[in-house]
């Protein structure tokens, strides 16, 4: 134990060349006599047990007493211990004696230096984790994990209906029984399963942009109230296949020109409007009631549907909320209560706040058997001249910033 033998022998000569050390002036609380021998000590007693753990508490000691920001002296320290030894072995063991020697210290002091550097990245990741809140980043986590399972869900029905057309398809051919209107009917559902596979994707296209700000908006002349009776006329047949109606009542302003992105606003618009026929009842009743006020227009969408809980009343507009699910649903469009993966409100809400508008909800709460209804508020500037196309961008990107900020600070 010729190595070890020589170390304990240095124990004042450490200690005496550490506290001279200009480092020990301006870091006295870290680098004194007491705590020099304790890691000397302890060093020794690691060398002597083949053991780098024994130097943990010494070096907790001296991290703990160092506080956050002296992480660099520590550094420092560690280093000049160091080559303090490797200077002094150099100095005094003949060469064979000294490489046994630095072959035995050296991964106590790689330990020393990497110790510290560890303590140094875990206390800056907390502070960065401290920083953008705890909170958020486990909403983070679990909005990506109902991401994974959400979209695979979605994605699987419409896939599984496509799988099962082409089999049937296949099987008729194999068969030779092939007739013109089984074509039909099995091509009707080919196309039926793939357009609702392009609407989910597309949809979570819209989602991406959305909260990457890259939204583009193509500002043209639009008329309110055309997008509401294109939508009525889109949605006929199921609510004819419903037993609901829909009534669109008229009012001043709804037919002057305004400059917005009609496709993305009848989206928006064509998002909360099936939702009122998705969660109300066959026979169902939804009124679509408008104002202007000011320079803006509001349009209302009211159903006498299940109603919303006012607990849920602002959660409905942050994506994948889908509530009261005990299970994922089917993925039906229009059929009652038959969600999508919830990605239509923040959809509309996004297009809405990208025009410089607000959508909300009022409701007296959730009851399927009273069925108090909702009524879906969108507000919208006039916009009575074309704006140019990149101050658009600007805008509709500076509305999403600000609603982001007004969130976190709420
Ligand atoms: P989804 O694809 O599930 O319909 P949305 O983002 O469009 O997703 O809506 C989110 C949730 O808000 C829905 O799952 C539903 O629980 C609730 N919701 C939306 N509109 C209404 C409404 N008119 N009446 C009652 N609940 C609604």
């Amino acid at each position: 134990m010729l190595g070890i033998e020589y170390v304990r022998k240095q124990r004042e000569a450490f200690i005496g060349a550490l506290i001279s050390a200009p480092l020990a002036n301006e870091n006295e609380e870290i680098v004194n006599r007491e705590s020099m021998g304790e890691l000397f000590d302890a060093c020794v007693e690691a060398l002597t047990q083949n053991e780098t753990d024994l130097l943990v508490p010494v070096l907790d000691g001296l991290i703990n007493r160092a506080g956050n920001g002296k992480y660099p002296v520590l550094l420092n320290l560690s280093n000049q211990i160091n080559l303090w030894f490797i200077k002094s072995a150099l100095h005094n063991l003949a060469g064979d004696e000294c490489r046994v020697f630095l072959k035995l210290t050296l991964p106590y002091f790689s330990f020393l230096q990497e110790y510290i550097a560890n303590h140094q990245l875990g206390d800056n990741f907390r502070l960065i984790i401290d920083g953008l809140n705890r909170d958020s980043l486990e909403r983070f986590d679990k909005s990506k994990s109902d991401f994974i399972s959400i979209a695979a869900h979605e994605l699987k029905t419409p896939l599984t209906l496509l799988e099962g057309y082409s089999d049937m398809l296949r099987e008729l051919i194999i068969q030779k029984k092939v007739f013109d209107d089984h074509i039909s009917l099995l091509l009707d559902g080919l196309d039926s399963g793939s357009r609702r596979l392009r609407e989910i994707i597309n949809d979570m296209i819209d989602v991406s942009l959305i909260e990457n700000d890259l939204l583009s908006l193509s500002f043209q002349p639009t008329w309110i109230y055309k997008l509401l009776e294109r939508i009525n006329l889109e949605l006929r047949e199921a609510l004819v296949s419903r037993s609901m109606s829909l009534k669109i009542e008229r009012f001043p302003g709804d037919d002057s020109v305004n400059f917005y992105d009609g496709e993305r606003l009848l989206q928006a618009i064509y998002n909360v409007i099936t939702n009122a026929v998705k969660y109300t009842p066959d026979g169902g009743k939804i009124i679509i009631s408008g104002r202007t006020i000011d320079e803006f227009i509001e349009i209302v969408v009211q159903d006498n549907g299940i109603g919303i809980d006012p607990m849920d009343q602002v959660k409905i507009f942050e994506k994948f909320q889908q509530l009261g699910k005990p299970a994922l649903h089917s993925s039906g469009k229009i059929k009652f209560k038959g969600g999508g993966p919830g990605l239509g409100l923040p959809i509309a809400k996004g297009i809405i706040e990208a025009h410089g508008g607000r959508i909300w909800v009022e409701s007296e709460g959730y009851d399927e058997e009273r069925c108090p209804g909702s009524a879906f508020h969108i507000l919208l500037p006039m916009r009575l001249e074309a704006p140019e196309r990149d101050l658009s961008l600007l805008f509709g990107r500076m509305a999403l910033r600000n609603q982001k900020r007004e969130m976190g600070s709420g």
